[in-house]
């Protein structure tokens, strides 16, 4: 044997032996992510459905979320991490009525096939309003949905995805069924209490109007009477124009009407703007109160107790009794 064949051998069996080793490491890492990771993936786009998934999935799931938290959901655009982190899921929860679109236009369209998933758009079965808002500002040009898709900030609308969403979990995973099912009892009567509250709270209002920065309480206008009309309209991604702001000034002043709502993930220093004018032409003091739009924890408060925050400051803006 000459000492070029000698060498060969012997890188051959290195080589070799590198590449058992690799396999063994390879496949204890994957025997014990499988253990691991017996938690359903949950794959949701913001923030609600992520509070809902979590009360009802417990211990027993682990969230994506895909849109950080208290960001502007309109315009937002998943980028290919986001593809990546979809992948992975068991089931995929997404609010639809085109809040957030780009689910159905670019992330499953990218996904693979090979793997078994459950996609549920949770407002598929509900009963939508229809979006016939005329835009403050012709200068918007994307695309607005056939729907208003904000439903998630009215207990009666969001109850329903709830209950979509727990008969999802329950079907994948029902090994746990009794667990989940007790939790979705509980979150269920919380969501009945809040409707009841709402209902109950703005039966006997002095006004039935109120001036919001951007449209998204139709649902909660709809279902306990009264009217909401929005400074920036359905998409609220813009600053107002002067004439709008103008024209709102008007109609305040008109209507004698002096609160004004806005949410803390919009910029909404016309809102100060407003203010100032309504109160020097009037000289009646304009109160701004908040109006979450849910789209994270914020102030301390989450989705649940936001909900009951901007009852709260509904029955102050309408002047309930
Ligand atoms: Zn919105």
């Amino acid at each position: 044997m000459s000492m070029n064949q000698k060498q060969k051998i012997f890188l051959t069996s290195i080589i070799l032996i590198t590449i058992i080793i690799t396999s063994i490491i390879a496949y204890s890492i994957t025997a014990s992510s499988i253990q691991k990771s017996d938690k359903i993936k949950i794959v949701t786009t913001f923030y609600p459905l992520t509070y809902i998934t979590q009360q009802i999935g417990g211990d027993y799931v682990e969230i994506t979320q895909l849109i950080p938290n208290n960001v502007e959901i309109h315009n937002w655009e998943p980028s290919v991490s986001h593809i990546r982190a979809t992948e992975d899921a068991d089931i995929i929860f997404y609010n639809g009525a085109e809040a957030d679109h780009w689910m159905e236009d670019e992330i499953l369209p990218a996904l693979s096939t090979s793997k078994n998933r459950t996609i549920v758009e949770t407002t598929d079965d509900l009963t939508l309003i229809i979006n016939n808002e005329q835009e403050p500002d012709n200068e918007h040009d994307h695309d607005h949905g056939l729907y208003d898709p904000h439903t998630w900030i009215s207990p009666y609308m969001v109850k329903q995805q709830a209950e979509i969403i727990y008969n999802t979990i329950v079907t994948v995973d029902s090994q746990h069924e009794e667990y989940y099912t007790q939790r979705w009892h509980n979150l269920e009567q919380q969501f009945e209490q809040l409707d009841t509250a709402y209902k109950n709270s703005l039966a006997r209002t002095s006004k039935h109007s109120i001036f919001v920065s951007h449209s998204a309480f139709g649902y909660l206008a709809n279902r306990y009477n009264f009217i909401q009309q929005g400074v920036i309209g359905m998409s609220a991604d813009e600053q107002p124009s002067a004439l709008t702001i103008v024209k709102l000034i008007e109609e305040m002043k008109k209507d004698k009407k002096y609160v004004l709502y806005v949410d803390p993930v919009y910029s909404s220093s016309y809102i100060q703007t407003i203010q100032t004018e309504v109160q020097t032409q009037t000289g009646q003091s304009v109160m701004v109160l908040k109006l979450y739009l849910m789209l994270g924890p914020i102030d301390g408060l989450d989705y649940l107790e936001q909900m009951q925050t901007n009852l709260d400051n509904l029955q102050t803006g309408l002047g309930a009794y």
